[in-house]
């Protein structure tokens, strides 16, 4: 062996690591400030699905009152936490697992239950973190064509083979905001081989009407391979803080858990989980000004004849022609929202709903990217 040159290091990775395309993440106010010479408080951040109306009262206090404690580790059961979900979403303590964000709960899935070798089935255009998650194991996405954007659950069903570990669906799905309803989805479970794990990735149910939200976790009891991840990221306006949970069977959680770090949620995310899921009221209020936010940006889009894909979420796929130049132009004038080329896209960008002035700003810098 010669000693004397320096190697490069990242070929002790294996292959499959090497090939990973970074997660580009919704660009940080503080940089876009730093870069263009802008001032924090003049930039609108509408690139990464949060909630505008930061965090629920009863939240931030409860995340005062964790501080004194964070000398200690947090309860890596989350106690008192999963007992609060096991009574709102009638399971057993022993079928839900706490994620560091609800990512870590999907990446859990792929840890244990997938090997070199192995396929996870998804959809075009579904969230970047399943190709992500299966590549990271030496796994094989099987990406099946979308369908109007959402995703074509009878030919994700064909595209299980001997070899398919996972099958991940979002609903609603991000980036596209498309939905698709209960009955369709129960009719795939019932098509999909029960010894298959189907992740159904809930992040954005809060955010459907009253009447939408899924009743998925009911299924559970009948289909065993079924794992429902849900977020307090997004209308529970946690991301920051990072802590997300999966329901399901409890030999699949078991299995999840013995491949999670001991103390993967911090004691303060679970303290602020446990008062923000008991503020329903904040909840529902969020998804109410989602909607009053989604019309505006809506009847101003159709004024301005710009096509976009009905969405179900808190964003909007919108068609501008070239994503990565309206992106840029939108950027220059302190409104960041997400490019989506990477999601096969490069027509759209994705804006977040924000609040009522956050997206007359956006509009305005729209039309004048535009040139309108
Ligand atoms: N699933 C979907 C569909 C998402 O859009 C996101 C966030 N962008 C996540 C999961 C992960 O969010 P978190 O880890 O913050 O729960």
């Amino acid at each position: 062996m010669n000693r004397t040159v320096n190697p490069d290091p990242a070929v002790l990775a294996p292959e499959y690591v090497r090939h990973i395309a970074p997660y580009v993440p919704g660009k940080p106010i503080e940089e876009l400030a730093r870069e263009y010479g802008l001032a924090e408080e003049a930039i609108v951040k509408l690139a990464s699905n949060e909630n505008p109306r930061g965090p629920s009262p009863r939240a931030r206090e409860a995340v005062m009152a964790a501080c004194t404690g964070i000398t200690r580790y947090p309860d890596g059961n989350g106690f008192a936490l999963k007992s609060a979900l096991a009574a709102r979403f009638g399971v057993g303590i022993d079928q839900i697992v706490l994620g560091n964000g609800s990512n870590d709960v999907l990446e859990l899935a792929t840890q244990a239950f997938l090997r070199p070798g192995d396929e996870a089935v998804y959809s075009q255009h579904a969230f970047a973190v399943y190709p992500l998650a299966t590549q990271a194991r030496g796994a094989t996405g099987i990406e099946v064509p979308a369908r109007d954007y959402g995703h074509d659950l009878d030919a994700m069903a064909r595209a299980v083979t001997f070899r398919t570990r996972i099958v991940f669906v979002a609903n609603p799905n991000n980036p596209t905001g498309t939905w698709i309803p209960p009955d369709e989805v129960k009719a795939f479970l019932a098509a999909v081989p029960r010894d298959r794990l189907v992740v159904l990735d809930e992040a954005y149910d809060e955010y459907l009407e009253p009447a939408q939200r899924s009743p998925s976790v009911s299924w559970i009891g009948e289909h065993s391979n079924l794992v429902v991840s849900r977020t307090f990221s997004k209308a529970y306006g946690l991301a920051g803080l990072r802590i997300g949970f999966g329901l399901m069977d409890a030999a699949v959680a078991d299995m999840l858990n013995r491949v999670r770090q001991p103390f993967n949620v911090s004691s303060v995310a679970q303290a602020a989980a446990l008062a923000a899921l008991a503020d329903t009221e904040y909840v529902d209020e969020s998804a109410r000004l989602n909607r009053e936010g989604m019309a505006q940006l809506t009847s101003a889009l159709d004024a301005l004849g710009l096509p976009y894909v009905a969405s179900h979420a808190n964003f909007l796929l919108v068609h501008v022609g070239d994503g990565a130049r309206v992106y840029e132009r939108l950027l220059r004038q302190g409104v960041i929202v997400r490019p989506v080329g990477s999601y096969g896209l490069p027509g759209h960008v994705r804006v977040t709903v924000g609040l009522a002035d956050e997206n007359r700003r956006f509009l305005a810098a729209l039309r004048s990217a535009l040139g309108r």
